[in-house]
């Protein structure tokens, strides 16, 4: 049992480290630009969207003025003397048609240019702003891939003593810290505190202490770490 409980204390040790380090500044910057790199791009697949969008409309205001071109050349073939002054009147008619038509043609391109336009220019600034953001990561990785590095050989001396009481354990109890372990449950082994369980503060029951007091140890009802006796008085 003395020999979990130092590993215990000293998984407690590794993690703190490990903590420290996903706790740090430049692993909460990293997730914050992380996030900004997400929305960047997500932005800037939606302008690439829209800029099909645009494309489309644009070559469809294409194909209608080479529709309503066709067309005025026929209206200009008709030549006024040679079709009477009956066709005089739908000429004119079909002329303020082609002239209107075109005037709306040409609004709509020019609004679709000041659109893409302000696309290109919304585009830019996103991709700028993606390589800064990208450069900002890459630079808090390194910070962390330092960071790890200097502790790495702290952590290898905290598991090679690990590793040493390993040898002499209570081997059923060790396989039920591990597997808490695995579970995230830390730390697995408490004590009884005003007769509140250590890990969870839950209140124990008076038949509850009574029944620890006998085995040694039990787990928690509540959290299932396990409690252990040797301090109740
Ligand atoms: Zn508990």
């Amino acid at each position: 049992m003395k020999n979990i409980l130092k590993i215990q204390e000293l998984d407690a040790q590794i993690r703190k480290i490990k903590a420290s380090i996903d706790n740090s500044r430049e692993n909460k910057l990293l997730a914050e630009f992380t996030k900004v790199m997400k929305e960047g791009r997500n932005f800037v697949n939606n302008i690439a969207e829209v800029s099909n969008e645009i494309i489309k409309e644009f070559n469809e205001i294409n194909k209608k003025f080479d529709l309503l071109n066709a067309k005025s050349d026929i209206t200009l073939k008709l030549k006024p003397e040679t079709a009477g002054i009956d066709s005089v009147g739908k000429l004119i008619d079909d002329s303020n048609y082609l002239t209107s038509e075109l005037a709306i043609l040409e609004q709509r391109m020019r609004e679709l240019t000041e659109r893409g336009s302000r696309l290109l220019n919304d585009y830019n600034t996103a991709m700028n702003k993606l390589k800064d953001t990208k450069s900002k990561c890459d630079a808090l990785k390194d910070m962390l891939a330092k960071k790890k590095e200097a502790v790495h050989p702290e952590i290898t001396n905290l598991q090679a003593q690990i590793k040493k009481l390993e040898g002499d354990v209570d081997e059923k109890l060790y396989e039920k810290y591990k597997s808490m372990l695995k579970d995230n449950i830390f730390p697995v082994f408490v004590h009884l505190k005003s007769n509140r369980c250590g890990g969870c503060q839950m209140e124990q029951s008076l038949n509850f202490i009574q029944k620890l007091k006998q085995k040694g140890m039990l787990p928690c009802e509540e959290c299932r770490r396990i409690i252990l006796a040797d301090e109740i008085k």
